[in-house]
């Protein structure tokens, strides 16, 4: 590479640290990435939980290219391109019962601030203007925009910025290594953490709270599985008071679970769905927010020629992101990708489980294709152990992704058995040298 490292400003990235020791990607196919000097590494990731199809897909490339030629770019407000409706139509197609309204965006952060802004202009046409408080969850992540980053659990976030956005509360995560470790599939122990919604309706009073967001695996705070029944439960107190349930799904999205969405892996369904990453299987930035009928309804009851819903991105339904998301969903249907992870989730859980006699992992979790590996911190520097694993996969050929001191893994749902077993093997070689 000629170009000096100075001027690219990494995101979440130790920018010092990497410059002196950069770890480059430079070319993408299947289940690999190869680095510039040839080195081929198994994405264990899939990039970042978005490459679900995996790698270079010939009809994703093809339909992307196909598009840059016939029409670049289309303005979306009082305008639109065919390929925005059908995608929507696919999409929607994918969606639990009811929900068949897409809004689209470019990013995971984009449809959460979207799917917010939506539940707060919902409740105040249907004369509920009062309901302005927002919940999220402790340990939750839903991007970096301000109304994402507030409704999120991740203190390195919210410590700068997470005061900027007023009316905002948590419910307590759901993570209880003391009864649930080494857990297969959805812990046993936990649903009654759902009933915090209800201490949070007393204390603010429900009639003040216009939507809970929660992530049904949540996977950027270290792979937590909701437990037996939780989401039911919360699905049941939001209900009981008038407050919409949002799912964050931009990583369970697609058939990470081994369901088009997580809200059919578990059986519940929210008001309103965000999704991105897989939607495009990462080639072209692109979201979306899946709502309800009766919510898009609530927005068109003004005068026709006015805008019900003043939102909306210059970049929304971007026609290159239509082409690659409609050639997406046909490879994902293709291959019957949405649903591999089912078929997988028992051995991929089983070999992933032998890691339990390694040093230094206190607990395994794992659902679908999303597996993480905890690992107890090193006293006084937390996150330096997984990392330190993460550099020995990358050095033997694996990406794997951490967060804290958990190891998440998420590979592409084209994996084959030999991947699984080599992600296993790297990671065992890996934990065993790693002190
Ligand atoms: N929500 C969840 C659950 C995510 O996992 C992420 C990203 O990992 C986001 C939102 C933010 O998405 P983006 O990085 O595309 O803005």
């Amino acid at each position: 590479m000629t170009a000096s490292l100075d001027a690219y400003w990494m995101p979440f990235t130790a920018n010092r640290q990497f410059k002196k020791q950069p770890r480059l990607l430079a070319k993408a196919e299947g289940m690999h990435y190869w680095t510039p000097e040839g080195r081929q590494v198994l994405d264990g990731v899939a990039g970042l939980w978005c490459v679900n199809a995996g790698h270079a897909r010939p009809k994703i490339v093809q339909a992307i290219t196909e598009q840059a030629a016939e029409m670049d770019f289309a303005p979306p407000f009082q305008m639109a391109h065919p390929k925005a409706f059908e995608l929507a139509e696919a999409v929607a197609k994918l969606a639990p019962e009811g929900l068949n309204k897409v809004f689209f965006t470019n990013s995971g952060s984009e449809s959460v601030e979207t799917a917010l802004k939506i539940a707060l202009a919902y409740h105040r046409a249907r004369g509920e203007g009062h309901r302005t408080r927002l919940i999220g969850r402790e340990r939750g992540y839903h991007g970096v925009n301000f109304g994402g980053m507030s409704v999120g659990g991740m203190v390195g976030n919210r410590k700068m910025f997470g005061t900027m956005l007023s009316g905002v509360d948590h419910i307590r995560h759901t993570h209880d290594p003391a009864r649930n470790a080494f857990s297969q599939g959805q812990p046993a122990h936990g649903a009654e953490l759902a009933d915090d919604l209800e201490r949070l309706c007393a204390l603010h009073d429900a009639s003040t709270i216009a939507a809970v967001i929660v992530e049904p695996v949540a996977g950027s705070t270290g792979v937590l599985i909701p437990p037996q029944g939780y989401l039911q439960r919360l699905r049941e107190i939001c209900d009981r008071h008038g407050i919409l349930l949002i799912f964050d799904e931009v990583i369970t999205g697609f058939g990470r679970t081994g369901s088009a969405f997580g809200a059919q892996r578990f059986g519940v369904t929210p008001d309103l769905i965000t999704c991105a990453k897989g939607l495009t299987n990462g080639t072209v930035p692109m979201g979306a927010v899946i709502a309800k009928q009766s919510i898009y309804d609530t927005f068109m009851a003004g005068p026709e020629h006015l805008i019900e819903f003043a939102h909306g991105y210059t970049y929304s339904a971007h026609p290159l992101a239509c082409a690659a998301g409609l050639a997406t969903l046909e490879t994902y249907a293709d291959d019957g990708l949405l649903t591999r992870a089912a078929t997988l989730e028992a051995t991929f859980a089983e070999k992933l489980h032998t890691l339990r006699d390694c040093p230094n992992v206190i607990d395994i979790r794992n659902i679908g294709l999303v597996g993480g590996i905890e690992l107890a911190s090193r006293p006084g520097a937390p996150a330096l152990r997984a990392y330190d694993v993460f550099l020995d996969c990358f050095k033997e050929g694996l990406l794997i992704r951490t967060t804290g001191d958990t190891i998440a893994l998420s590979p592409p749902l084209i994996i084959q058995t030999e991947h699984i077993d080599q992600i296993v093997a790297t990671l065992r070689q890996a934990l065993q040298r790693v002190a």
